[in-house]
């Protein structure tokens, strides 16, 4: 029954207050929480066969004991195979898996295991490759198809199926959220079935049926949260229209380049947006180097010359002082008033500004966002702007939506997310994509290069400096402690400094003081210091265009996204620059990793061979985008499903914008539960 479900785990028999707090570990804590549990496969008994009688081809479960493990190698660009030999009383059977070198701890000798799978011909003694495996559990109830649960230590198998068995007999179809035809019209099985399939499948096509209705259902659910966010945001208001006045143009007049046709079209974007009478929700997609600051400036200008002030939200300290900078310089002479707010403004200065912003005698506030917080409030925000999106989570940009009037809200982003995804992720916003890299820019020659190579590369960056030009490196972290086979920051500093004498040598990173960071990064931008050795807080958005090497120490720890936000930090100007990866790995992935750095520049093209390599990766990380995380529904994977979900949302709040009608308020509900007090305008 519904209301059951919410009870803790201690109501079902079995379950003390130890266990509870085991299921606690795997994030269960509620009735509910097992049934929405899905098991990670599943322990198929259809036919059990000792090794002596199975047959090449056919699909069967074997128990047997583990005999030995042998580890697998890494290869440069091959497969690591991790073997396993196991027997029974009839026979001996070799198992396989592939890159699963953490299997090597999983299965120990001696261990018995269910193994499922199919049964290879491939080499003379009978094989299974990659097969399903869960540790045999003898006390079963008769079942031929088990689930398997994620563990934890103390936590057993058969206790996470009694459970499971348990609280099935408590759902029934008061739960159901999809009302029948909406069911009718998808094909969908009811949630009874659904979960009781999910859990304990009588054959394949009855789970495959369960498991796409659950798909489904926490697809739709997260699509119907989207359409309801922007139909809340449809009744706000936004600041008078702006009038044509083509102060924007003007402003990209002065500016000492021409922008390029995808930076004029974003900003045309933008202006009419704002000359609209309707509120702007826009985000700014373009690669790193692209010149999305310009783009910004030209819209706060309009904003800002209109009477408005503006607000622009960096991630980090480091990038609000440079914008800070760019800003003084492009703004210069046209009697803009700017500040920069961030933790490490002085007591006496934050106050100063915080009076100014409210009574309207400062133009453009720029800060790290958690400046942006409870203190600060505008005299008449027109513009907010928030820099590299991606490092925000959709909380903060509500946080700024109830300061005050509602201002136009302009998101920059260099994820390169393909268009579909982002209309989605971004629900109400709208979208500018600026493609190319101003005129002149040359590819950034990228190269990965063994650890008995660090040399060469530490002679060539010095070659480079003596043609006047400055670089990066970047370790992966700030000292070693244990980590013996990286070489840290620290190290790198100590180690090196006296090799590119006379040039100079500076270390930055996260456990310095703000004073002493920008310090340093105003020392390199001064080109006082030709070499930055840094850890990744130089990553995102920083801006030297004389520096054109940037070399990666111990690649293999940095993941494609953030090696291709790195490389960004060069290739800002017309001199040829170039990406060097050390690489200290022969793990297939890293090394993968590396070849799509050396074959590619295009963020877009990295963002799909990400995908390729890891599922949803990196790059969507939805946590990343303030989406919570899902319980079965993968919105790349089951990008497919997604569409259909899509249009059902359509179809539901074409009819009903706000979710009101009582058919649809279980998935209200629902909404509400996963997604909290969804706050108007995104
Ligand atoms: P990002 O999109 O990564 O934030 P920036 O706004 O920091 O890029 O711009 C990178 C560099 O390119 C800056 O030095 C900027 O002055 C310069 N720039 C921007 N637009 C142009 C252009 N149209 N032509 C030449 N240089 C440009
Ligand atoms: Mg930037």
């Amino acid at each position: 029954m519904k209301n059951d479900l919410k009870k803790p785990l201690t109501e079902i028999k079995g379950i003390g207050p130890r266990k509870s707090a085991l299921f606690g570990r795997l994030g269960i804590e509620r009735i509910e929480d097992i049934l929405y549990s899905f098991p990670r496969e599943y322990e198929d008994r259809r036919n059990v066969k000792s090794i002596g009688s199975i047959a090449v081809g056919e699909t069967c479960m074997v128990t047997a004991e583990i005999k030995k493990v042998i580890k697998g190698r890494y290869v440069r660009g091959r497969k690591r195979t991790t073997r396993v030999i196991v027997s029974d009383n009839t026979g001996e059977l070799e198992i396989l898996f592939f890159n699963a070198g953490y299997l090597e701890k999983t299965l120990k000798p001696g261990q018995v295991y269910s193994f499922f799978g199919k049964v290879s011909g491939e080499s003379e003694k009978p094989a299974m490759f990659h097969p399903g495996f869960a540790i045999y559990d003898d006390n079963d109830s008769g079942r031929k198809i088990l689930p398997v649960y994620p563990l934890t230590k103390g936590l057993t198998q058969s206790e996470r199926r009694k459970a499971a068995e348990y609280c099935l007999g408590l759902a029934d179809d008061s739960m159901e959220i999809l009302d029948e035809s909406l069911r009718d019209d998808y094909k969908l099985c009811g949630i009874e079935y659904a979960l009781n399939n999910i859990h304990f499948p009588e054959d394949g096509y009855k789970m495959r049926a369960a498991k796409y209705r659950l798909i489904f259902e926490e697809l739709l659910v997260f699509s119907l949260s989207i359409n309801l966010m922007k139909n809340l945001a449809c009744c706000e208001k936004a600041i008078p229209p702006l009038p044509d006045d083509s102060e924007e143009k003007r402003f990209i007049k002065s500016l000492p380049f021409r922008l390029t046709e995808g930076q004029n079209n974003a900003v045309n974007e933008i202006c009419s947006d704002m000359m609209s009478g309707k509120r702007m929700n826009r985000l700014i997609q373009g690669d790193v180097g692209s010149g999305k600051t310009a783009v910004c400036a030209a819209g706060l200008y309009k904003v800002i010359k209109n009477g408005y002030q503006g607000a622009l939200m960096a991630p980090t300290e480091i990038l609000a002082k440079q914008h800070y900078e760019t800003f003084e310089k492009m703004f210069e002479g046209s009697g803009i008033r700017t500040e920069l707010l961030t933790a490490s403004t002085g007591a006496k200065k934050q106050k100063e500004i915080i009076e100014k912003t409210k009574s309207g005698e400062m133009d453009l506030l720029i800060g790290t966002h958690s400046v942006f917080g409870k203190k600060v409030e505008f005299a008449n925000l027109g513009l907010v702007v928030t820099d590299e999106q991606h490092r925000f989570g959709v909380l903060q940009r509500e946080a700024l939506n109830s300061k005050g009037n509602s201002p136009h809200i302009l998101v920059m982003t260099a994820t390169p997310i393909p268009r579909t995804l982002a209309l989605i992720l971004y629900g109400g916003l709208n979208i500018s994509v600026i493609r190319e890299k101003p005129a002149g820019r040359k590819e950034i020659i990228t190269k990965a290069w063994r650890e008995s190579e660090r040399k060469r590369v530490y002679e060539f960056v010095k070659s480079r400096l003596e043609k006047g030009r400055q670089a990066y490196i970047v370790a992966p972290m700030i000292d070693t402690g244990e980590k013996m086979n990286v070489r840290s920051a620290g190290e790198i500093f100590d180690e090196e400094s006296d090799f590119f004498s006379p040039f100079r040598t500076g270390l930055l990173h996260g456990r310095m003081t703000a004073d002493e960071k920008s310090r340093i990064m105003e020392e390199f931008r001064n080109g006082d210091i030709h070499v930055l050795v840094s850890t990744v807080i130089v990553e995102v958005g920083i801006n030297v265009p004389n520096a054109s090497v940037m070399v990666i120490e111990n690649s293999e720890r940095f993941g494609l996204a953030q090696m291709h936000q790195l490389r960004g930090r060069v290739g800002r100007s017309s001199e040829q620059s170039y990406c060097m990866l050390i690489l200290c790995s022969d793990e297939e992935i890293a090394v993968k990793r590396a070849e799509v750095m050396e074959q590619f520049g295009d963020g877009m093209v990295i963002a799909e061979k990400d995908l390729e390599l890891r599922g949803s990766g990196e790059f969507f990380g939805t946590r990343q985008h303030g989406i919570p995380d899902m319980r079965i529904a993968d919105i790349i994977r089951h990008r497919k499903i997604l569409g259909e979900t899509i249009r059902a949302a359509d179809t539901i709040t074409a009819r009903d914008p706000l979710l009101e009608n009582a058919e649809n308020s279980m998935l209200r509900e629902r909404i509400y539960e996963i997604y909290g007090e969804l706050n108007p305008g995104l």
